[in-house]
C-alpha cells in the first residue's frame, strides 16, 4: 500500500511517499518546491516526479494522499477530507490564517486532480484529545468556548512521534505501543509502573513544548491558535489579549492590520528586527546586534517556562526531548534552554551536546536523572501511518 503525504505552504510543496506493502514501512521518495505559483502544475510535476522515478506505476497506484490538516471547527483526529470537512476548516481560518488557506487550497485541488483517490487529513489537535478539561479550558464566557475558544494545541503528528521513539528509547515497549494505539483505542492498552514522563520540545519555525504522560499528551504550550506559547519565527507567542485592543486605539491599528503584524511581523523576527531564521539572527547576536540577542534570551526564558509548566504538571520527567529545525541542530540553544536545572534532575553533557547535530542520541551527562534526548521527528510518517489505517479500517 502506497501512501503519499503531501505537505502544503502558500508558495511551497513537498511530499514523502511511503510504502506499506508485505508488513513494511519504508520511505521511498521525498522531494518538494519551492516558490511555486502554479499549483495545479506543482501537484502535476510532483506525479510525474514519482511516476518517472519508478516509485508508482500512476497515480492510481496511490492508495491515499495523506496531509498534515491543522485545525478545523468539529472535526479533530484522522479523517477522510471531504468537501464538508474542508468547509469545517475554513470556517476557523481566522484561527490558523497562515496554515489552513494554503491547505484547502491544496486539498481541493488535489481532489480535482485525482477525483477516485481518497484525502486523507491528520489534525494537529488529534494529540491533545485526551488533555485534562482544567488544562484546555481558557476562563472566558462559556460563548466563547462553544464558539471554540479553548486551547487546542499544535505540533500534534511530531509530538507523537516523540511520544513513540522516546519510549522505545527509554525502553518503554508498553508506553511506545500505548502511544501507537492512541487514535485507536484513546490510550487504554496497558501500562506497567512506574509512569514515564516526557517533555517534548519541538523547537523550529514554529515551537511548542508538550508534556507526556505514559504516551499520552496533557498538554501543548500553543493554544487556540499557532500564533501563541513559544515566539516563533515572524508569528508573536504568548501575548496578553488586552494588547490588541490596546495598540487599535493608541497606534491606529485596524483590526486586520494588527492581526497581520502579529502573524507576520512579530515572533523572534518582531524582537531582533533581523530576520525570521535563528542562524541569522545568532549570527547578528555575535556580531553585537543587542536587540538579535535579546529574541534568542527571550526564546530560551519561553522554553524553559513551559519546560517548568510540564515538570509541575507530571511531577519531574525521565526525559527530555529536542526535535526540528532549532531542536535538532542548534547545541546553542539547547545549553542555556537546560541551563541551571540540576536541582530538577537536568544536566547537559556539554561534549555530547555540542556534538549532535540532526542525529538521535543522548546528550545529559550519566548522573542526569532525567535523560535529555535529541530525536529527529517525522510527522510524515505519523500522518502515513494513521492514514493507513482509517484506510484499513474502511473509513474511506
Ligand atoms: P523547522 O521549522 O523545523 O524547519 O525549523 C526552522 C528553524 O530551525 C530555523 O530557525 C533554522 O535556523 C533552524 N534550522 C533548521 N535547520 C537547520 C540546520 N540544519 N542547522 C541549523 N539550524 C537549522
Amino acid at each position: 500500500m502506497k501512501i503519499l503525504v503531501a505537505n502544503l505552504g502558500s508558495t511551497s510543496l513537498k511530499w514523502r511517499l511511503f510504502d506499506f506493502s508485505n508488513g513494511q514501512e519504508r520511505m521511498l521518495h521525498k522531494g518538494g518546491y519551492e516558490r511555486v505559483s502554479d499549483y495545479p502544475k506543482a501537484i502535476d510535476d510532483c506525479l510525474g516526479e514519482l511516476t518517472r522515478g519508478g516509485h508508482i506505476s500512476g497515480e492510481k497506484d496511490l492508495a491515499a494522499v495523506g496531509f498534515k490538516t491543522v485545525v478545523a471547527r468539529g472535526v479533530s483526529g484522522c479523517v477522510r477530507l471531504t468537501e464538508e470537512v474542508v468547509k469545517a476548516m475554513e470556517a476557523f481560518n481566522p484561527i490558523a490564517p497562515a496554515h489552513n488557506p494554503p491547505y484547502i487550497t491544496g486539498i481541493r485541488l488535489f481532489a480535482q486532480r485525482m477525483p477516485s483517490t481518497p484525502l486523507v487529513g491528520l489534525f494537529e489537535t488529534a494529540f491533545y484529545q485526551w488533555a485534562p478539561e482544567a488544562g484546555v479550558r481558557y476562563a472566558v464566557p462559556q460563548a466563547w468556548y462553544e464558539a471554540g475558544v479553548r486551547r487546542w494545541g499544535f505540533h500534534g503528528a511530531s509530538h507523537k512521534f516523540i511520544a513513540e521513539r522516546s519510549a522505545e528509547l527509554l525502553g518503554r515497549k508498553d508506553v511506545a505501543t500505548r502511544a501507537r494505539q492512541l487514535y485507536v483505542d484513546g490510550g487504554t492498552s496497558p501500562v506497567q509502573d512506574p509512569p514515564l514522563r516526557v517533555i517534548s520540545c519541538h523547537l523550529g519555525g514554529s515551537s511548542s513544548i508538550t508534556g507526556i504522560l505514559n504516551g499520552v499528551a496533557v498538554g501543548n504550550s500553543l493554544g487556540l491558535s499557532p500564533q501563541s506559547g513559544l515566539p516563533h519565527n515572524n508569528r508573536v507567542g504568548d501575548l496578553d489579549s488586552f494588547a490588541i485592543p490596546f495598540v487599535m486605539r493608541t497606534l491606529g491599528l485596524t483590526l486586520e492590520e494588527a492581526e497581520r503584524q502579529l502573524c507576520k511581523e512579530s515572533g523572534l523576527k518582531g524582537i531582533s528586527g533581523v530576520s525570521n531564521d535563528i542562524r541569522d539572527i545568532q549570527a547578528a547576536a555575535a556580531a553585537g546586534n543587542a536587540r538579535a540577542s535579546l529574541a534568542l534570551d527571550v526564546f530560551v526564558h519561553s522554553a524553559r517556562h513551559w519546560i517548568g509548566a510540564y515538570l509541575a504538571e507530571l511531577n519531574g520527567a525521565d526525559a527530555l526531548v529536542f526535535t526540528a529545525g532549532i531542536g535538532e541542530n542548534r547545541a546553542e540553544l539547547r545549553a542555556p534552554i537546560c541551563a541551571g536545572l540540576d536541582q530538577l534532575g537536568i544536566q547537559l553533557d556539554p561534549a555530547a551536546n555540542a556534538a549532535l547535530r540532526a542525529t538521535e542520541g543522548v546528550i545529559s551527562s550519566p548522573g542526569s536523572r532525567v535523560r535529555v534526548l535529541v530525536i529527529p521527528t517525522n510527522e510524515e510518517l505519523v500522518v502515513a501511518r494513521e492514514t493507513r489505517r482509517l484506510l484499513e479500517k474502511g473509513g474511506c
